[in-house]
């Protein structure tokens, strides 16, 4: 079979080198598109791809129809939004994602922005500490549970809501399960999102949910700009001069949010949360030997699109 990694921004050489002896010593052949500058370049390398490793990169209905020895593409990483199931669905190709290999990542850089918070933005005054604050996790997936692992460390109080996972497996962590998301906003100093970004959390952030946080509440989204209401969120910034909001995933409005709340307002200035040695190189290696895996033996464990 023939593999095309597909990166608009790469992966650090020595995991491309992995990626590559775990293609190659399963006797499949390898390409590497990288830093491409057009979607025509994606285009052209997917013609004769039988399966496409990649990023953050698009592949739509235009790409697969580019490509029709196309059998998977995998997300080397946790979010696959940025590739359309249904069309995938409809020719037949499977969609993969490597989750929790950046989970730890990620969780760091949303525990270190708490922190950020908690110091007035290292702005040279005094601040307030993590400690017997309250932390909600929003989503209790892989990134929510290794925030859950280190709050705890920081001696914080967890809470959580998860309408997925069952609360039995919250609570044995150590974290308390809570049974809505408004009753985790009333409860919650801070709020970490760990959303996905569907149909159904799109703009869910809204101002009904923020109008339920207490005073001096802090906002922390490491998972995607779509699952807030943007407009919300700068009323709310402007009527809650107590409220901060920190962010991995620049919102449309950072402009704005910048100019008017810079004391109460951080935007990373690109997504940074997985941006790690460690999780490049762990991402990158799953989705390899889930690609080898899957033309070995046809295991689809990590499918996420409909059959
Ligand atoms: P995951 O799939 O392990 O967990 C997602 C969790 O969300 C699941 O437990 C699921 O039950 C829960 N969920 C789904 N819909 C929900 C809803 N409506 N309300 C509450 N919970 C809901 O994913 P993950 O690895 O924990 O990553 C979470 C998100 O973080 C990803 O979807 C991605 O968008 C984002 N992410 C961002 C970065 C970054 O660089 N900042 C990196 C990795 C992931």
């Amino acid at each position: 079979m023939k593999i095309l990694l597909a990166t608009e921004k790469p992966f650090a050489a020595p995991a491309v080198q992995e990626i590559k002896k775990i293609a190659t010593d399963a006797g499949h052949a390898f390409v590497v598109l990288d830093k491409y500058t057009d979607k025509a370049q994606l285009i052209e390398a997917a013609k004769e791809a039988d399966g496409i490793i990649i990023r953050s990169d698009i592949i739509d209905e235009e790409v697969m129809a580019a490509a029709p020895r196309l059998k998977i593409v995998i997300r080397a990483g946790a979010g696959y939004d940025n590739v359309d199931l249904d069309a995938a669905t409809r020719r037949g190709i499977c969609v993969m994602n490597t989750p929790g290999q950046n989970a730890n990542a990620v969780a760091e850089l949303a525990l270190s922005l708490m922190v950020f918070a908690a110091r007035n933005f290292f702005d040279g005054t005094s601040g307030t500490e993590l400690k017997d604050k309250s932390l909600g996790i929003h989503a209790y997936g892989n990134v929510g549970r290794n925030v859950a692992r280190i709050a705890k460390g920081f001696g914080m109080k967890v809470f959580a809501f998860d309408p997925f996972c069952p609360a039995e497996v919250i609570a044995k962590d150590g974290v308390i399960p809570v049974a809505s998301a408004e009753q985790l906003y009333e409860t919650c100093h801070y709020v970490s999102l760990h959303i996905p970004a569907t149909a159904e959390t799109r703009n869910s952030i809204n101002r009904a949910l923020l109008d339920r946080l207490p005073a001096k509440a802090t906002l922390i989204n490491t998972a995607r700009k779509e699952v807030i209401d943007e407009a919300d969120l700068e009323q709310f910034m402007a009527d809650r001069q107590d409220f901060k909001y920190l962010t991995d995933i620049t919102p449309g409005n950072d402009a704005a949010l910048k100019e008017k709340f810079p004391k109460r307002y951080f935007a990373t200035p690109k997504k940074m949360g997985a941006q790690t040695a460690e999780a490049n190189i762990n991402a990158g290696l799953a989705a390899a030997r889930q690609m080898v895996s899957f033309f070995e033996s046809g295991d689809e464990k990590y499918r996420v699109n409909a059959k």
